[in-house]
């Protein structure tokens, strides 16, 4: 079968797009201004400046000090970073508190850390409502003089929910908890601004808000205690060796000032977008469901079970047609198990192994939109004649 003759991406939190805007700044460091950025001669020294700009946007979007960021090789690394150097901190302090519906980067991680550092952790995993929200009771109750660092997620990659880290970075801070989230999904799609969140730490990854894959960063609150993680020169002054990975930097920055323009449009045309797609497939296919809080959510996402039909079948589907999107989280494709998040969200079996994610982005349309709304009922009802639960149920 050849392939349609358009693309319909609606899978932006599995990755997005280069911003033609991004690419172009990236360019020269290609070609032209290869220098190192630790190098003594001007040659080099104006990359240096260059990468001084990414530090400062990135900071502008996030509202921080440019010395607040590190720049990271991806939102794992940041993940990794941030939580060993907490667990450093304090090694006589042995509990952690993340939630049940990390991104593998976190919930991996807080798993692996007793082979990882030869001690024993003790982790507790905060359960999520029906709607993949957060008690905030709950998380209060979870801290103990023991508890070293939190880390939970600001917005949830296949639901799209938001937590309320405001609240739950306040309450860590009171009680001397180092507080870390994973901000990949949250940064670029919902205004952040660190001057009244009192996080120690936060990531961020280029490849989901249209810088390239491959670049991070982590940031640091001032004065947080920290070890880097790579361990090597003396880059990023000192807290994380490797030469820079300075096209993906320069384009990152430019990415972050980029979606610092677009947030706007972000909440507000993609977002009635994502309404209208979802509001008409709820709407147009029976045995529909939303999977995640109705308004505590990320303005892009939305995440539909459609019951007695298989999440994987529905994807094979819409790729004849030219669309991308989800079922469930891309790193857990592949297996039979549906999603950890829509699971410890109590979606039954029925309806969690039928769920798509779409994500839109500012490149959408309601073109888009309107053909998706269009093709969606036919295969739907076409797959469920197939299916004996369908018919059996
Ligand atoms: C994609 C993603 C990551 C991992 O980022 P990479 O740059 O791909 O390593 C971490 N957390 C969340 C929530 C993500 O969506």
């Amino acid at each position: 079968m050849s392939r349609p003759d358009r693309t319909i991406y609606m899978d932006n939190n599995a990755t997005t797009m280069v911003a033609p805007e991004v690419l172009e700044t990236m360019m020269p460091y290609f070609s032209a201004l290869y220098g190192n950025p630790s190098s003594m001669h001007s040659f080099g020294g104006q990359v240096g400046k260059a990468v001084r700009t990414a530090r400062e946007q990135i900071a502008g979007l996030i509202n921080a000090e440019a010395e607040e960021i590190i720049f990271t090789s991806c939102g794992t690394e940041s993940d990794s970073t941030a939580i060993l150097a907490a667990l450093q901190a304090q090694p006589e302090k042995r509990h952690i508190v993340t939630t049940r519906v990390e991104h593998p980067a976190v919930k991996n991680l807080c798993r692996s850390l007793d082979s990882l550092t030869g001690h024993k952790h003790r982790v507790t995993e905060l359960p999520v409502e029906s709607d993949g929200t957060i008690d905030l009771q709950r998380f209060e109750d979870s801290l103990t003089d023991e508890t070293v660092v939190v880390s939970i997620m600001w917005a949830n990659n296949e639901t799209g929910v938001i937590f309320p880290i405001e609240e739950m970075a306040g309450i860590a801070k009171n009680r001397g908890i180092l507080f870390h989230t994973d901000g990949v999904q949250a940064v670029g799609k919902i205004p952040i601004d660190l001057a009244r969140v009192p996080v120690d730490f936060l990531s961020i990854s280029g490849h989901k808000l249209h810088a390239p894959k491959g670049v991070g960063v982590l940031y640091v609150r001032k004065r947080t205690p920290f070890v880097p993680f790579l361990i090597g020169g003396h880059q990023e002054q000192g807290r994380r060796g490797g030469t820079e990975n300075v096209a993906s930097i320069i384009g990152m920055g430019k990415a972050c000032e980029l979606a610092g323009r677009h947030i706007v449009k972000e909440n507000t045309t993609v977002k009635a977008l994502r309404d209208k797609l979802e509001k008409g497939l709820l709407e147009k296919i029976p045995n529909s469901l939303l999977n995640g809080h109705k308004s505590k959510r990320l303005p892009n996402t939305a995440n539909i079970s459609f019951e007695y039909v298989e999440g994987e079948a529905i994807l094979l589907h819409m790729d004849r047609f030219g669309i991308c999107a989800s079922s469930g989280s891309a790193c857990t494709s592949g297996s039979l198990e549906p999603s950890h998040v829509l699971r410890a969200m109590g979606v039954p079996f029925t309806a969690a192994h039928g769920s798509i994610r779409f994500s839109l982005s500012v490149y959408n349309n309601e073109d888009e939109v309107d053909f998706v709304l269009d093709k969606m009922p036919g295969i739907i009802a076409n797959l469920r004649n197939m299916s004996p639960f369908w018919q059996n149920r």
